[in-house]
């Protein structure tokens, strides 16, 4: 069997460390923020090449807080994707605003940057973009927009941690960027995390005040604040994690490049790293229209694929009152009817991609059978 995660694998590796860190911990018993989430959050900074890191108890509350924070609200709209996990749109409707969609770039499944500025009303106050995969959006003309529109720039980073852009790290590009350490992102916790991180002092200051109730000293609430704090396990794991970030990523990107490598002739659509991208492949991503039985091919092998997502934002149930129908977003929608993420963890090793891009091979119509 080959697993598409093996988070298990990966604890072994670190496992000495890992229950140091624990222990440390509840002998101190911060169980929450306290001393290691304050570390935590200096050196997550760091590795991000903000000034500040905010540690919360996941990735939508980050993404909420920096809504939040930024003054969006009741009567606003956020433009973003809707090929994306639910929770970046879910975190712009918690604040009250409306999430503006524009299609993604079938290519990199990111924006389109070209269908931003149709989407830009007065009421328009952020741009939401999403490093969809562990892949940078073109964060340059998204910039340039915003500050022609006096928009607030938040990146959900939430599965590209240390992908860059032109050489920087996501995340810091931005006004906010925001991060989750649910255990299968490629910096996980034990358990639920989240991080935002900004080097503008204000926002800063109102984040760290609205995840703990919004208070500016104990029982002084200033703010409307949430119960959003990070716990003292997860940070302490997180710091034991983080040095080991890179490591895990070059594992990542080695392994997406023999699948690529393997799969070149074959007639899948395979992730394409942008030029100004460092691509951290949280997910790798193949494309076909033979995607149901592709997978239960794969599945017949023993092999584990994932969707990431089957349905786009718009058709979904929870969402029908946005008012979207089918076809407002042909290529979500398309990239949503074919792509499938094949096993992708660090610890996967050379003789599994060999068997998995085997497996893909054998189970897609060859080239020549499809045009005769
Ligand atoms: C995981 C994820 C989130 C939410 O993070 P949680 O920690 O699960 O709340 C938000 N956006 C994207 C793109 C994600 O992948």
């Amino acid at each position: 069997m080959i697993p598409f995660a093996d988070l298990k694998a990966q604890y072994h590796s670190i496992k000495p460390e890992i229950d140091a860190a624990i222990s440390r911990v509840l002998e101190s018993s911060q169980f929450i923020l306290g001393e290691e989430v304050a570390a935590f959050e200096n050196e997550f900074a760091r590795y991000t090449g903000a000034d500040h890191a905010i540690g919360v108890n996941s990735g939508t509350s980050a993404l909420h807080l920096a809504l939040v924070a930024a003054g969006i609200g009741e009567g606003d709209e956020v433009i973003t994707v809707p090929f994306t996990f639910v929770a970046t749109v879910a975190a712009v409707l918690y604040t009250g605003a409306r999430p503006a969609f524009v299609d993604i770039d079938p290519l990199s499944y990111t924006r389109d940057t070209n269908r931003i500025e149709a989407a830009i009303t007065p009421r328009t106050k952020a741009i939401l973009p999403v490093h969809l995969y562990g892949q940078p959006a073109d964060m340059d003309p998204i910039l340039e927009i915003a500050r022609r529109h006096h928009l607030t720039v938040i990146e959900d980073a939430c599965q590209a941690h240390g992908a860059d852009y032109k050489g920087r790290r996501v995340g810091s590009i931005g006004d906010i960027g925001c991060f989750s350490f649910y255990p299968g992102k490629n910096l996980g916790a034990y358990g639920e995390g989240g991080a935002a991180v900004s080097s503008n002092a204000e926002y800063v200051r109102r984040i760290r005040m609205l995840r703990d109730w919004g208070a500016e000293k104990k029982y002084q609430h200033v703010l409307r604040g949430y119960n959003y704090r990070m716990e003292g396990l997860q940070g302490a794991i997180l710091r034991v994690k983080l040095g080991y970030l890179d490591k895990w990523t070059e594992a990542r990107r080695g392994h997406a490049a023999q699948y690529t490598k393997l799969l070149a002739d074959s007639e899948i659509g395979l992730p394409r790293e942008r030029p100004y991208a460092r691509h951290v492949y949280h997910v790798y991503a193949i494309r076909t229209k033979e995607r149901e039985h592709l997978q239960r091919a794969l599945q017949e092998e023993g092999i584990q694929t994932g969707i990431h997502y089957p349905i786009p934002v718009h058709l979904l149930p929870a969402y029908a009152d946005l008012g979207h129908h089918a076809g407002a977003f042909p290529h979500s929608e398309r990239a949503a009817n074919e792509v499938l993420s094949l096993p992708m963890f660090p610890e996967l090793c050379g003789s599994q991609i060999d068997e998995v891009s085997r497996a893909v091979s054998n189970a897609v119509t060859p080239r020549n059978a499809a045009h005769s």
